[in-house]
């Protein structure tokens, strides 16, 4: 999956020149062709598959960043919170979409930069969005997993079980459409889209590559018809308890 990555990131460095060009051609095209010339609907058409392609170059090229970015330490309810997710969600209650939240109040932590685990959701709210009619609803919960390793404030820990490796899990529920069974399988793959143009295929192989790389997993149930469920789970950030100091 890395090696793919990689592969994919370079192809469209690669592109990215070439495709500025054309760009830049078909806009000095434009402005010398009289707009009712039959020729401009074409020009037109070019425009907007170039503007497909730099679409797909991007976010090859935003997965490609991943490794650059550090690790990060966040409330991931804050930031479910945050203004980027109160747009999205006030984008899908105009359209009609009830939106649930469901945040643990323990305020989990988690270790992964905000720009990622932003980038993830927003796939799955858009993925999500794009499945349902307005009489859909969105849910998204973040709740702790606790292991049953637990050990009480006032127990004295060893060195060696100081550290308890407790889970968070986000789960994104819609009530739309849902998958069919005999896609299931190809979801995360680069290019899987079943949206024709409108989709690129790279939002879930994206997705996947960023959870799995902070250690995380990321996992799907759909019912044709009822609706669909992701669920993300990462390592707990909240959870490194050093033992009590001796008196
Ligand atoms: P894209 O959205 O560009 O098609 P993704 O990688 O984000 O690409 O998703 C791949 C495919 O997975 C979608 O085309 C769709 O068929 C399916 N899918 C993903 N999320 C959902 C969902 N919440 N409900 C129904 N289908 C989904
Ligand atoms: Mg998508």
């Amino acid at each position: 999956m890395a090696a793919l990555g990689k592969l994919a990131a370079g192809v469209a460095h690669e592109i990215n020149n070439p495709l500025n060009i054309i760009s830049l051609d078909v806009e000095f095209l434009k402005s010398q062709v009289e707009p009712t010339n039959p020729m401009m609907e074409n020009l037109h058409s070019i425009s907007e598959e170039v503007e497909r392609i730099a679409h797909i170059v991007q976010q090859l090229r935003d997965h490609a960043k991943m490794d650059e970015a550090g690790h990060e330490i966040i409330n991931i309810n804050e930031i479910i919170s945050s203004h980027i997710f109160s747009i999205a969600f006030s984008q899908l209650m105009k359209r009609g979409i009830k939106i649930e939240l469901d945040l643990d109040k323990s305020n989990p932590l988690i270790m992964i930069p905000r720009t990622k685990i932003t980038q993830v959701l927003m796939n799955l709210i858009k993925n999500a969005e794009d499945a349902m009619t307005e009489r859909g609803a969105l849910h998204v919960c973040t709740r702790q997993i606790l292991q049953p390793k637990n050990i009480k404030d006032t127990e004295t820990v060893s060195a060696s079980s100081k550290t308890i490796n407790n889970l968070v899990e986000i789960v994104i529920s819609d009530n739309g459409q849902g998958i069919k069974p005999e896609d299931m399988n190809y979801l995360f793959e680069p290019f899987f889209t079943t949206k024709g143009f409108d989709g690129t295929g790279l939002g879930l192989f994206i997705s996947y590559s960023i959870i799995k790389s902070y250690n995380g997993t990321i996992k799907v149930e759909s019912e044709v018809g009822r609706g669909t469920t992701f669920s993300i789970v990462l390592p707990a950030a909240n959870y490194q308890r050093k033992a009590p100091k001796d008196k």
